[in-house]
């Protein structure tokens, strides 16, 4: 996710758009696997003042995700945005630095995609999800466990209480 920002330099008025596609690899996140289903998509702009570049970038890809009832993958859109400080006075706080003619998007942007992410994802509304009882598939098969059926330390609480 390299631009080169050499174009500022010479800077005509101190500002340049960009537009980036690029396939980025999966990564692990908070324990889980995170891939990507398209190519991260990142417009933007870029503005200079004195040492510091301002970045504002539109950000657009589709993401894997597993449906929270049933567990299947599904293709999650995502569209978020980001601005990030890059100066040629190296990092700081807040701040990443400028490298040679170069400045890399893949931070701000990746940040950006892990703010969007759903917490929960169905794979549609009606989804069944999963028996808890015997593990199948209940938009696939009927498989007729009765959901009244209870655990059997409870159940044996179940007949004490009845006694
Ligand atoms: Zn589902
Ligand atoms: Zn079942």
């Amino acid at each position: 996710m390299i631009i080169h920002v050499n174009r500022l330099r010479r800077g005509d008025d101190g500002r340049m758009t960009f537009s980036l596609k690029e396939d980025m690899e999966g990564l692990d996140y908070r324990g889980e696997r995170l891939d990507f289903e398209s190519p991260v998509a990142v417009n933007g702009s870029i503005e200079r003042d004195g040492d510091l570049l301002y970045v504002t970038g539109e950000v657009r890809t589709e993401v894997v995700l597993q449906c929270s009832r049933c567990l299947r993958t599904i293709r999650h859109p995502l569209r978020t945005g980001f601005s990030q400080q890059y100066s040629e006075a190296g990092p700081g706080e807040e701040v990443l630095p400028v490298k040679g003619d170069s400045i890399d998007l893949r931070e701000p942007v990746m940040e950006s995609i892990l703010l969007e992410l759903p917490v929960k994802v169905l794979c549609s509304e009606e989804c069944k999800g999963l028996c808890p009882i015997c593990g199948a598939d209940r938009n696939v098969e009927e498989c007729g466990c009765s959901i009244n059926e209870i655990d059997p330390r409870m159940q044996q609480l179940k007949r004490l209480l009845e006694q």
